[in-house]
Order: C-alpha cells, then sequence, then structure tokens
C-alpha cells in the first residue's frame, strides 16, 4: 500500500507510458493455447475461498521435450573388436550424420559431400516415394553410410541414407547391388515402461529432479501437486529425499519416446512425508490425490512459485530501498531470475504491464472480491495479456528485479475487496475425493502406485547442480 502510495506521484505518467509500451513490447508474438471461457464467479464463501473446479494442467507436449535425448542409461555396445592385423586397411566405409538446415534439401546435403547427381537423384526419388507427401523438417538428422572414392577423381558413394523424424518411425534407403536405390519405412512398436527417480533437495525441486533423470515437465506437474499443502520455504531443506514414478515410453529397439509422464510422487519432509498419486475418476480427467484419496487441489496454490525461502513478510518494515519504515503490503519469495511464477488459482488476468515501482507486474481476479498480483517480473508468460484467463498454475511470467527492487524475487500480493491482506494467512478450501464406485479402483491404484515407488527399476542418477537462491528487496 505504502509503497504503492509513495511512488505513484512520481511515477504516474512514466507508469501509464510504460504500461502502454511494456504490453506491447514484452508480448511473445503468439498465443499458445487457447485460454477456456472465464467461468462465472460463484458466490464467496464464509472463510474458506472456494473456486469453481480447477481445470487440469496443459497437456503435456513433445515440445516440453524438445532437446531431450533420453537417458543413456543404456550406452550403445561399441563393435566387437576385429581380429588385429599388422597393418590394418584403412576402412572405406563410414558414417555421417548431417542435420538438415533451414533451406536444405537432401539433394543439397548430399551435393555437398560430393554425391554424384545420378545418384542423388535416384536417393531423392526413392526417399521422397516413402515419405509420400511428409516433409522432412529443419534439424532433423540425417544418417548417411558412405562409400569413400576408391581414386582420386571418383565420387563418394552412399549405401544407404535414413531419418527417423518420430522414434516409432524411420525411413531408410538403401543401395542395391546394381547400384540403384530403393527405399523402405520402417516403424518400432511403443510400450509403456514404469521407473522412477529418487533424488534429494539441492538448489529447486524442478533442478533437483531433472538433475537425478526426471523430466522437467513431470518434475513441474509434481511440484504444482504438492504446492497446494508443502510449505516450500518452511517445510522443504536442503537435502530431503524424494522419489517420482514415471511412465516411459520406449520404442521395440529401445529409443526412449516419452522420457516420462507423472504417475505418483513422494516427498520426505522433516515431520512427514506427502505423497501424490495420479488417477482418473470415472468421467473425469487425471487429478492427483493423496494416498488417503483426497485431491490434492485447493482453490490456491500456497505458494506461487517452486520457491527457495520468504525474504519479506507481510507488515511494517524498514524498506530497503526507500530507507524509513512502511507497510509490506504483500511477500517476497526470492527466487533465481527467470523462475516461472504460477497463478495462484484460476481467474482472469486484469493488468500485465509496468506498473511503477511494482516493475512488470500481473494482476488476476479469481472472484469478485478475490485477486493476486505479482510483481518485479523479468517477462511475461506466454500468452498473459489483460482480458485472457488463466489455469491455476499457469505460468504468467517469470522472477526478474524490475520496478524498486535489489534482486531478483516475487512481490506476492493477496486481495480481498480491493486491499491486501497476508497470502501466508489465508485458509483454502480443498477440492473433491475420489468416492463411491471409483474408490475401489483409487485403492488398487494407489497400491500399485506405492511399491512402485519403492522398487520400480531406477533411472541412472545423474549429478545434482546445486544452485544459489534468493535476494530480497
Ligand atoms: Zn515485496
Amino acid at each position: 500500500m505504502a509503497l504503492l502510495a509513495l511512488v505513484r506521484p512520481v511515477l504516474l505518467a512514466a507508469a501509464v507510458v510504460a504500461l502502454a509500451i511494456g504490453i506491447v513490447a514484452v508480448l511473445p508474438p503468439q498465443n499458445p493455447s487457447p485460454a477456456p471461457a472465464p467461468a462465472p464467479a460463484p458466490p464467496v464463501a464464509a472463510r474458506p475461498i472456494v473456486l469453481p473446479a480447477p481445470e487440469t494442467s496443459p497437456p503435456v507436449t513433445p515440445n516440453d521435450f524438445r532437446g531431450f535425448q533420453g537417458f543413456q542409461a543404456n550406452p550403445a555396445p561399441s563393435p566387437p573388436a576385429l581380429p588385429s592385423e599388422p597393418e590394418p586397411p584403412a576402412s572405406d566405409r563410414y558414417d555421417l550424420t548431417l542435420r538438415l538446415e533451414k533451406g536444405d534439401t537432401i539433394d543439397k546435403i548430399l551435393a555437398d559431400i560430393d554425391v554424384g547427381e545420378a545418384d542423388r537423384k535416384q536417393i531423392d526419388r526413392a526417399l521422397q516415394a516413402i515419405l509420400k507427401k511428409r516433409r522432412i523438417a529443419p534439424g532433423e538428422e540425417i544418417r548417411l553410410e558412405i562409400q569413400t572414392p576408391s581414386g582420386p577423381s571418383d565420387m563418394p558413394t552412399v549405401l544407404s541414407l535414413s531419418v527417423r523424424p518420430q522414434p516409432e518411425r524411420e525411413f531408410i534407403v538403401n543401395r542395391q547391388d546394381d547400384g540403384s536405390y530403393s527405399g523402405e519405412e520402417k516403424t518400432y512398436r511403443v510400450s509403456p515402461r514404469i521407473v522412477r527417480v529418487q533424488g534429494e533437495r539441492s538448489g529447486s525441486l524442478e533442478q533437483s529432479g531433472v538433475a537425478a533423470g526426471a523430466p522437467s515437465a513431470a518434475m513441474t506437474e509434481f511440484i504444482r501437486a504438492l504446492s497446494y499443502d508443502v510449505d516450500f520455504q518452511r517445510e522443504l531443506k536442503v537435502g530431503m529425499k524424494f522419489t517420482v514414478l514415471l511412465e516411459q515410453l520406449v520404442t521395440s529397439d529401445g529409443k526412449v519416446t516419452h522420457p516420462g509422464r507423472l504417475l505418483a510422487g513422494e516427498l520426505a519432509l522433516g515431520k512427514r512425508t506427502v505423497t501424490v498419486i495420479r488417477f482418473r475418476p470415472n468421467g473425469g480427467a487425471d487429478q492427483f490425490y493423496n494416498a488417503r484419496g483426497e485431491s490434492v487441489v485447493r482453490s490456491f496454490l500456497r505458494t506461487p512459485m517452486d520457491a527457495s525461502k520468504v525474504t519479506s513478510r507481510f507488515g511494517m518494515r524498514e524498506h530497503p530501498i526507500l530507507g524509513y519504515s512502511a507497510m509490506h503490503a504483500g511477500v517476497d519469495f526470492g527466487a533465481p531470475s527467470g523462475t516461472p511464477i504460477l497463478a495462484a488459482g484460476a481467474g482472469k488476468v486484469t493488468m500485465a504491464g509496468y506498473n511503477g515501482g511494482y516493475g512488470l507486474f500481473v494482476k488476476l481476479e479469481h472472484t469478485r472480491e478475490i485477486g493476486t498480483g505479482y510483481g518485479h517480473m523479468s517477462r511475461l508468460g506466454p500468452g498473459i495479456k489483460p482480458g485472457v484467463s488463466v489455469r491455476q498454475g499457469q505460468v504468467i511470467g517469470f522472477v526478474g528485479s524490475t520496478g524498486m527492487s535489489t534482486g531478483p524475487h516475487l512481490h506476492y500480493e493477496f486481495y480481498r475487496g480491493g486491499r491486501q491482506v497476508n497470502p501466508l494467512a489465508q485458509k483454502f478450501a480443498m477440492q473433491a475425493s475420489v468416492g463411491g464406485k471409483d474408490l475401489a479402483s483409487f485403492k488398487a491404484v494407489a497400491g500399485q502406485y506405492l511399491a512402485q515407488l519403492k522398487n520400480a527399476p531406477k533411472v541412472a542418477v545423474g549429478k545434482p547442480d546445486p544452485q544459489a537462491a534468493a535476494v530480497g528487496d
């Protein structure tokens, strides 16, 4: 309140201009997911805040795993050593992998390595015949087996060319004995495999999970499921252990096509262990439940991020920049710049842009009575602009240090009837539990997952990547 009041006269004009420019300047060009129509706001309950049933997180897409190379648990066996000869002849065959760059064609790639025109045409024709109308996207790897020229003027011969745009599908062109080329499409069966990843917290929980071998998307989902219940600041300490159970998809030749969907997870906090279990009730969507079958979902996230610590609480304090005592009308969460900030509840964006001392700021309206505000962002989340609806847990921006701030952190405010209240003091209602006919199947699933959290095959553990955090404002 005071922060805003003090800076308002000085910054109002600048803020208005900056807001207008800021909205235009910081918005990403595309709007990836069409936002659902805003749900009607229900009457506000007596004390615990209840929102319309939150929607499930956006589905995990292959884009979430772009660049993922698989877990490399089983390195490809090296070819058996050939019996040693006194002077082994230099091999006249070799493998070459080339990336198709933007504007490239297979013909151009082959011409670049001096493959003769007649061969290039044949290879291209054979490949088009099996690709049909499909196009090979830039960035795709083209694997070649080449025979070196036998004389100084001869051109290299392509023995085989293959491209695998999807893990379950490979297109291969082979040279025949008569020097012609023919194409072949190979498909691989894809089947699920259940694995577990174990780690301990060092840096953020998400980083710790990725370092231990879990995909980032699964860790994000785990953190979201935990965040209704776990106070990450007070409860989650360095060294605390977690296990996530993942369902990977693996092809019949051992390639991981999906690095793992979160089935269940367990986080050991000092005094208690929090368990989350994925379950789809009859006619509903996937949700996470605790071991008793109670939904983990509450109307608001306890903290709007996987933050490392609260660096400044709600109330009167000495202002670090202004230098005198003033009301701190929110809570500060210290976290590295770029840490995703999540919508605490489902709602509508009413403000997204520069706002004086708040820097880059997002305000959400959840009901007519309840709102939340997020300050000092480095940038906005994809598609975040005034008027759009957001799901609970959707990324609305990223931690930064814009506005009146001494270092990267999130300034988080909670409004009731337009007034700031202490976000950490609010009580939020729990959503429904598994019931009726679903209960028996939930118990079976939960029993299976709880056992697999202990005994499913483990993914190879990487090295934890500790990362420093936290500055105040
Ligand atoms: Zn603050």
